[in-house]
């Protein structure tokens, strides 16, 4: 039977960052965003006004300097080897993600099946955020359904990969799930727990032999 794995971005696929703080760095405003990316790791403003404000401070950003981020950003380990595999299995694997769209779907190109992140304007913005495009946990859950009408599986065959409190409503829907360097409070909604580098140590905890 085919599994879908349902991979977060944020502080899971990238170590201890985020795109928006990758994504400022290009522009020299990482302070500016890891301050918000606190805020609202403390529930002091909601996504939308996250959206809002990262894009307020992107006025100048461009699609080179989206590359840019995406190339030095500090990704895990073996996140390609671990997707190949996955597909040589049958299984799928997505990211979702309340990162920007424009960030999240360049894994499409390192064998992502689907990658889904908050709907933002092209680069560079001519245009607002629409908060109503902006992602959520519980959105989270809804495409992870929608992924799993898509590829033919139910919530049973799903296994999540997730670091913060924005994945509790998808660990919770979901009969697997890994903490991947995460806080105390989603490890222990979890299944299992990793700690580390290399996203293949965190799938080698939940392969079937
Ligand atoms: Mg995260």
């Amino acid at each position: 039977m085919a599994r879908l794995h349902l991979f977060d971005l944020d502080g899971t696929l990238l170590h201890g960052s985020s795109a928006p703080v990758e994504i400022s760095r290009q522009l020299g405003l990482e302070a500016e965003t890891v301050a918000l990316d606190r805020a609202i790791s403390a529930g002091l403003i909601g996504p939308p006004e996250y959206a809002t404000q990262v894009h307020a401070l992107w006025a100048s950003l461009t699609e080179a300097h989206v590359a840019a981020a995406f190339d030095a950003a500090p990704w895990l380990t073996r996140i390609r080897e671990v997707w190949a595999e996955l597909t040589r299995n049958g299984d799928y694997c997505a990211v979702v993600s309340l990162s920007p769209s424009f960030f999240v779907e360049r894994l499409i190109d390192w064998g992502a099946h689907a990658a889904y992140g908050s709907r933002f304007p092209a680069v560079p913005f001519t245009e607002p955020v629409d908060p109503t495009g902006v992602l959520n946990a519980v959105a989270k859950v809804r495409i992870a359904d929608r992924l799993c009408a898509e590829f033919g599986v139910t919530r049973a065959d799903c296994v999540a990969y997730g670091d913060s409190m924005s994945d509790k409503d998808l660990f919770g829907a979901v009969p697997v799930s890994v903490a991947v360097n995460a806080d105390r409070h989603l490890t222990g909604l979890a299944t299992h727990s990793y700690t580390g580098r290399d996203l293949w140590e965190a799938y080698e905890l939940v392969r079937v032999a």
